[in-house]
């Protein structure tokens, strides 16, 4: 099957489509499994261009999702490599449901978009796309090979500051100076982090400042990201945040509005068992991984489905080491020789876990197991 699967993925890599626009990647992947004898939803969680394909033999027997993301970024294409994981994910479900015959179970491919944009992967969490899953598969693209997966829970916050406009010069006093609150928010934002754990990080923009030198600022607004390692923390960082924007609005005597501007991201709990057996087959296919935890992470939409359901996001090289991810020379990888043999890696080694987890239920139950005793925290 090989040259289909990297076919699929020259198709999505040479139309780069952006988060929620992107039915032509969502089709083309949807082609592909109704050939291969998938049975296809589409539009699940109102987002249009998410589907769920599936394939089943027998009653019962575990039920296994691969996840595809399919969305690329402006100007710079498939610089995530999604094209890479939409075509591993069906390519992988497509060798299972093949081997099926003879076996108990389901294999399901999830089309999950805009990972770029509002985290498609949240929204459909929420509504339970991904309840009554048994495992969750997906891939992605890197610049190393690394299974045990971290990512920071994130929420985004807007702040506005209502004040009162004067005469900067001749009547300051008059005035109540909304960008005076915003800028203190932004010191009591550098308090916040000088308590908190090394990972809590709080970057900010000013997205309205007032108009005039001369008139005073009655209106400021500022765009604020939290992130920390776990739910639990990131609440405390909001508990935290929402007293500092109080005291800076009492401060000049401004008003204040909090917004949450999306749906709160989870921090990925990886399942170890899982993890091991997709390092085992890695290995197998000649990969060496880095064990070491991470120094600099991000946020996943994927931390969501893990919260649901036992997960693996592990990472599998097309790169050379330190090719930063959303860059061009990444995107010129996603699409050459290197891409293609890692996505032949990551193929086999996502098909290879799926089939060991349908075959040996006592490691199912191992995955289980661990997920119902919050393994694969954040640590
Ligand atoms: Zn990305
Ligand atoms: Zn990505």
């Amino acid at each position: 099957m090989r040259p289909r699967i990297q076919a699929l993925s020259r198709d999505l890599y040479d139309h780069p489509e952006l988060s929620l626009r992107e039915r032509r990647s969502s089709a083309a992947l949807q082609r592909f499994l109704a050939r291969e004898r998938f049975s296809v939803r589409r539009g699940v969680a109102g987002l249009p261009t998410a589907f769920v394909a599936r394939r089943r033999s027998g009653r019962g027997g575990p039920r296994l999702a691969f996840l595809a993301e399919f969305d690329a970024l402006p100007q710079i294409g498939h610089a995530c490599g999604h094209n890479l994981i939409g075509a591993a994910a069906c390519g992988a479900a497509a060798v299972v449901g093949r081997l099926l015959e003879g076996r108990r179970g389901e294999v399901l491919v999830i089309g999950t978009p805009a990972e770029e944009t509002i985290g498609g992967k949240v929204q459909m969490a929420r509504r339970g796309v991904f309840r009554g899953l048994d495992a969750a598969l997906m891939f992605h693209p890197s610049a190393e090979d690394r299974v045990y997966t971290t990512s920071l829970a994130c929420h985004s916050i807007e702040v506005v500051f209502e004040g009162k406009e004067a005469h900067a010069v001749a009547a300051p006093e008059k005035g109540i100076n909304a960008l005076t609150a915003l800028l203190r928010l932004f010191a009591e934002v550098e308090r916040i982090l000088e308590r908190a754990t090394p990972e809590v990080r709080i970057p900010g923009i000013v997205v309205e400042g007032g108009q005039r030198a001369n008139v005073v600022p009655g209106r400021a607004v500022g765009r604020f990201s939290l992130r920390a390692r776990d739910l639990a923390t990131l609440a405390r960082v909001e508990r935290a945040f929402r007293a500092a924007t109080r005291r800076a609005a009492t401060s000049v005597g401004a008003r204040a509005r909090i917004r949450f501007i999306d749906l709160p991201y989870a921090h990925m709990r990886t399942n170890r068992v899982m993890a091991d057996l997709f390092k085992e087959e890695l290995k197998d296919l000649g990969r060496a991984t880095i064990d070491t935890p991470r120094k600099s992470m991000g946020s996943l939409d994927m931390g969501n489905v893990s919260q649901v359901v036992p997960s693996i996001h592990p990472y599998v090289a097309v790169a050379p080491p330190g090719t930063p991810l959303h860059s061009r020379p990444f995107a010129r990888c996603a699409g050459s020789a290197r891409g293609r043999a890692g996505l032949d890696v990551a193929t086999q080694a996502l098909a290879r876990t799926a089939l060991v987890l349908l075959d040996e239920p006592r490691l199912l139950d191992q995955a289980r197991r661990e997920f119902r005793h919050g393994g694969g925290g954040a640590a």
